[in-house]
Parts: C-alpha cells; sequence; structure tokens
C-alpha cells in the first residue's frame, strides 16, 4: 500500500519540492517526490512509521507560498511507485528565507547566528549573485570566497546544502562595513553581525536613516513619521502578528504577504495614527532577504513593529550606510493584486525569472531587456546578459524596442497580441479559439481562431494636442461643459488645454482630479480609497460603440464640476471600464463563438475593474496568466505561440 500526497504548485522554480526532498532526506524517510506542471506528488510506504512523523513535520515547517493552492492525499492498494525525475540542474531563484535557513540564522548555536548570507537549495536570493550559466560557484559573485571546512561538509552531506553553489558562513564568507560619518566598523562574526543590527535598530528608533546594500538593491529605511505622509514607501511589517493590525487585510492577503516569494502588496491602512504617516493606502512587505530580515528582528526587540523603506540607490543620503564589496544585481520585486482568492501577479521578476519550458521553438524572443531562446533542453527565459550565445532562425523583437540583437529574419510582435497568446500559451490552449482583452493603458480587443490572431477593436489613440477644441466639438452643449470647467478650474484647465501636460487618459483623469502625481497608478490608489457600495456611470463610448478616451474624459470634467469626491470618481473609473470591457468581450464572443475569453494587462490587476470584470462575466469564465505576470514580461511566453 503507498500513501500519496498531492500539493497543486504553480510556480516556476523547484524551491518547494527541493525542500520536501532535504527534509526527507534529514528525517531518515523513504519517499519519492517529483513535480509536473502543476503538481508536486510525494508517495512513500504507508506502513513507513517514519512518515507520519515526516508528513506531520512538514506541515509544521513547509514554506508558503501563494502558487500553492490545495492539497490531497490517497491510499493506493499498490506497491509504493519509483516517480520518474528529470534531473535537471536547477536555476538560479530569488526568493525569501526557507523556515531550515531562518533557524540558522537565529539559533545562538550555529555557525549563521546572524549571517546575513544564510541560505540553501531551496531558498534565499540566489540570482543576484548569479553571473552566467551554468549556476555553479565559478560562475557566481562567491567565486571570490573559498569555503571553510565546516562548509566543505556541508557540501558533501548536508541534505538542505549539497552542492549549494552559494554556501558561505561567517568564517569563510563576505564581510559587512557600517558607516556613520567618518566612523567605520566591520561585521565578520556572530557577535560583530549581531551588534551591527543592534546599532542599525537603534539608530533607526533615534529617528535617523539607514541604508542598506541588502541582496533585493539598496534601500533606505527610515520612520515613517518623519517624512510627507504622501511620499511613496513601503511599510515592512516586522512582526508577522501586528499585519492585520495596521492595514486592512483578508486572509489571502496575509498569506501572500508570509508566503516564501515575499512579494510586495497594496493595502488600505487600518490604524488611525498610521494612516497619518503612510497615508489612507500603503506597499506592504515582510523581511525578504537575510539583511531586512536581521533588521526587522532587532526593531522587533525594540517595539517597533514596523520600519518604513525606499528602494534607493549607492548615493542616497544617509545618517547610516551598510555595505559589502560585492556587485550584486538584483531582481525587480513581484508586485501581487489579490482580489478574494485569486493572485494576480502584476509586475516583477523574482521568483518569476529565469525559468525553463519543455517546448522548444526555434526562435528568441526579445523584451524588456529579456529573452527567450532554445536550448538543448527547451527554451530558457532570462536576462539578456546572462544568457550567452543562442543561436536561432528567427528573432522575435517588441515592437517600440530598438534591437538590441541582429539578425538578417527579425520579426516584430506587439505588447497586447503576445499578452493575450501568453495566457493561452501558459493554459496549453494556443489551438483553440479565443477572444482577449488586453488592458494597459486602454483597452484592445483581440480575436484568436487558433491559428493566427488579430485586433478586432484596437485601443483609441489618445492626443493631448487641442484637447480643448476636440472635447468643445464631442456633443451637443460640449463647449458649455469646457467652458464652465475652465471657469471653475482654471489651473487643471491650463495644465489640459494650454500647456497640454498629460500623456494618456489616466494622466488626463488624474489631472482633473487634482491628484499629486498625474499617472495610473495614482488613480488607482485613489479608488481603493472609496469604500462605498456602487460607482456612478462614466461615459466610455461615442460613435462605432467604441471606447472614445475624449468622452471618457468630458464625462470625467463634468462629474468634477458637479463635486463629485475623487475616491468615488475613481472607482467609478474602473467600474465603468469593468462594464465596457465585459459588454466588447460578451458581443464579440457571441459573433465569433470563440472558445475561450482571455483577460490580461496590469490594469486588471485594479480591484475595482477585476471584481466588476468576474462578477459580471462569472468567476470561472475566463483565463489569466497564473505563474506569469500579467503584462510586459508575459509577452515573451506570448511570442512563441505566434
Ligand atoms: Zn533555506
Ligand atoms: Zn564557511
Amino acid at each position: 500500500m503507498a500513501f500519496v500526497f498531492e500539493l497543486n504548485f504553480r510556480a516556476p522554480h523547484n524551491y518547494i519540492k527541493c525542500f520536501i526532498e532535504a527534509l526527507a532526506k534529514e528525517e531518515g524517510v523513504n519517499v519519492s517526490v517529483a513535480r509536473s506542471h502543476n503538481t508536486i506528488t510525494l508517495v512513500g510506504d504507508e506502513k513507513d512509521e517514519k512518515l507520519s512523523v515526516f508528513l506531520q513535520k512538514l506541515g509544521s515547517v513547509l514554506p508558503a507560498s501563494f502558487h500553492m493552492t490545495g492539497s490531497s492525499h490517497r491510499i493506493i492498494s499498490e506497491a509504493v511507485p519509483i516517480l520518474k525525475n528529470i534531473i535537471d540542474r536547477p536555476l538560479p531563484h530569488a526568493v525569501g528565507l526557507c523556515t531550515y535557513c531562518m533557524k540558522d540564522i537565529f539559533d545562538p548555536a550555529s555557525r549563521r547566528y546572524y549571517y546575513p548570507f544564510t541560505m540553501c537549495n531551496c531558498c534565499g536570493p540566489q540570482y543576484p549573485f548569479f553571473e552566467e550559466y551554468p549556476f555553479d560557484r565559478e560562475h557566481t559573485l562567491m567565486r571570490f570566497f573559498t569555503p571553510c571546512k565546516s562548509c566543505e561538509k556541508e557540501l558533501a552531506s548536508s541534505p538542505f546544502r549539497r552542492d549549494f553553489p552559494l554556501i558561505s558562513c561567517h568564517v569563510c564568507g563576505v564581510p559587512v562595513c557600517m558607516r556613520d560619518g567618518a566612523k567605520e566598523r566591520y561585521a565578520n562574526d556572530a557577535e560583530s553581525f549581531k551588534t551591527l543590527f543592534e546599532v542599525a535598530a537603534k539608530a533607526l528608533d533615534d529617528k535617523k536613516s539607514v541604508k542598506i546594500k541588502t541582496m533585493a538593491g539598496w534601500r533606505l529605511f527610515f520612520d515613517a513619521s518623519k517624512t510627507k505622509r504622501e511620499m511613496d514607501k513601503v511599510m515592512l511589517l516586522t512582526d508577522a502578528a501586528q499585519a492585520e493590525c495596521y492595514c486592512a487585510l483578508i486572509k489571502p492577503e496575509v498569506y501572500a504577504l508570509l508566503s516564501i516569494e515575499r512579494p510586495l502588496i497594496h493595502a488600505t491602512v487600518a490604524d488611525e495614527s498610521l494612516r497619518k504617516i503612510y497615508g489612507e493606502t500603503t506597499s506592504l512587505k515582510y523581511p525578504d532577504e537575510g539583511f531586512t530580515i536581521l533588521l526587522a528582528r532587532e526593531l522587533i526587540e525594540i517595539g517597533h513593529g514596523h520600519i518604513a523603506y525606499i528602494p534607493c540607490d549607492e548615493d542616497t543620503k544617509a545618517d547610516f550606510t551598510i555595505d559589502f564589496d560585492l556587485p550584486i544585481d538584483p531582481q525587480r520585486e513581484l508586485r501581487l493584486s489579490i482580489n478574494k482568492s485569486v493572485y494576480l501577479i502584476v509586475e516583477g521578476e523574482r521568483g518569476i525569472f529565469p525559468q525553463k519550458r519543455k517546448k522548444r521553438s526555434d526562435r528568441i524572443v526579445a523584451a524588456y531587456g529579456m529573452a527567450a531562446v532554445p536550448t538543448q533542453e527547451g527554451m530558457l527565459f532570462d536576462r539578456m546578459e546572462k544568457i550567452g550565445k543562442a543561436e536561432a532562425s528567427q528573432l522575435w523583437v517588441l515592437e517600440g524596442e530598438d534591437p538590441i540583437l541582429h539578425h538578417s529574419n527579425t520579426r516584430y510582435f506587439s505588447q497586447d497580441i503576445a499578452s493575450v497568446m501568453s495566457v493561452l500559451y501558459e493554459h496549453e490552449k494556443m489551438h483553440e479559439s479565443a477572444i482577449g482583452c488586453y488592458f494597459g493603458k486602454e483597452p484592445t480587443f483581440i480575436f484568436h481562431n487558433g491559428k493566427k490572431p488579430m485586433v478586432a477593436v484596437p485601443a483609441m489613440a489618445f492626443s493631448p494636442k487641442d484637447l480643448g477644441a476636440r472635447l468643445s466639438s464631442l456633443r451637443e452643449g460640449s463647449d458649455r461643459l469646457v467652458e464652465n470647467f475652465t471657469k471653475k478650474f482654471p489651473r487643471i484647465a491650463e495644465k489640459l488645454f494650454e500647456r497640454e501636460e498629460v500623456l494618456d487618459i489616466f494622466d488626463a483623469a488624474a489631472c482633473i482630479m487634482e491628484l499629486e502625481d498625474e499617472s495610473l497608478e495614482r488613480v488607482e490608489k485613489e479608488a481603493l480609497k472609496f469604500h462605498g457600495k456602487g460607482g456612478l456611470q462614466i461615459d466610455t463610448k461615442l460613435k462605432n460603440n467604441r471606447f472614445d478616451p475624449y468622452a471618457f474624459i468630458a464625462s470625467i470634467m463634468s462629474y468634477r464640476l458637479a463635486g463629485v469626491e475623487s475616491p468615488l470618481l475613481a472607482y467609478s473609473i474602473f467600474e465603468s471600464f469593468g462594464d465596457y470591457v465585459v459588454e466588447i468581450i460578451t458581443e464579440l464572443k457571441s459573433r465569433s463563438k470563440a472558445d475561450n475569453i482571455v483577460l490580461c494587462g496590469r490594469t486588471f490587476g485594479n480591484p475595482s475593474l477585476f471584481s466588476r470584470v468576474q462578477k459580471k462575466l462569472g468567476v470561472k469564465s475566463f483565463l489569466m496568466n497564473e505563474s506569469l505576470p500579467i503584462d510586459r514580461e508575459n509577452a515573451l511566453f506570448g511570442a512563441l505561440a505566434l
């Protein structure tokens, strides 16, 4: 009889499977673990007493992951099968620390007590140290350091750090330097590292700023009350137990926040006193790498449940600086949007790249400094400079980008079509028909007949040129709207009509609402402040049933004239867009009889828009990216399906 345990898991990397295997080895239990696209399967002998001890332990120490969506187990009346496992050299990833490594840095008896570069095969920011393939020590920044005797021993025998390319410890690892003014202090053992983080936490307690070169890039930490409320800062939650006191969070948000991928999420600030310093909404983060984790621990010790930080660079001024002598190359943060139990990756690189896919294409795809290239085993997706040489008979480049690579057979692809195709690629439905909506800044509708995708309803181009005249001639009475608006809001009118400062419709909307900075992100934040039930109907259409940016802007102007508050107006903008998207999709679907509906583009990460669309279309009626970002880099995958 065999016990079978299945975990639904769709991340591109194998850190969870790797953790399960390492723990099984450590516990001395004989199990077989395999990974398929969406599942991790573990089988063991049902009669083995060690198995139940192991499973219990696994339940308590397995890191959380937002890619994990459920599990099941069963007993089969067969002998324990040995699962087939394709042994691949693992790719360097960047996630938070596993429970094994967390124990290491906080156990005073460990060789890595307060050592920020602690990590293992299953965890840690590996990618920032990675230089080129293959991922072994010789091709990482750790080549400058020789493992000590104890690390050598671990490389040969530790289930978690067997052959781990980035192994190091206090004895053989990276020294760190802290500067304040002319004073310098070095940390190179447990005691000095502990002191360094104590000093940093104390400095923050004294309302000083501390700049740290973390493995996620330079970060400037400071007391949030010392800065302007509106400033875009991240609330670093040092104490997980306080999460729901500080911010209004639903369970899936707390789960995502603490998951090993450690994404950034956006949250409404619940605590009245924190609203005064962080604003009504904030970016929220749980400590994600060694330096931030150790600093957070020292901050809890002196009673700080949170601290603010902003990403910065080497030249940013600060009272204290913590630095080390390696030119690390961090990846872009992962930002999630969570709607009930749906996790959408709005943007980011961490934990997503690099990755491999089995299906090989004879083409190289390039976009955003990243590339998809054919290898012997399939396709590799990574930053261009890490890949080195690659060969294929075609080169596909994102429209509007300069081809850094040159090829006699170069083709171009558009973001909207490639994004839609990436969803079909991810769900292996490239050969089925679909209606797709890509919503970056304005919605575009795509029809795919199973062979070739094409634009069905294009986004209408918006130009700020002669905006006043265009709005005046929109329809009868529009000229009066422009006149009245100019009289009541001369400063906004000047920006909109004379200086023509806005670049797109969301800029224009933000400008009309007088939000501090004019962008889609700012309008999104404003919409989050709305806590009422329904929104107002904003006109998005004019002629030919097509989205009309000028009708949209005129409608926002008239609501502003009528004295509508900006959170309600911002919320209504997304809700109205939701209605428009649903209407067009429903019409195109019934006309074309397409099999699938696809949604993509970063604007679907907006909760007001997403929940409106979900409610009207039905929860399981459409496909979206699951393990890929919903915009930008997903095009690398979609272009393979063109
Ligand atoms: Zn680990
Ligand atoms: Zn060592």
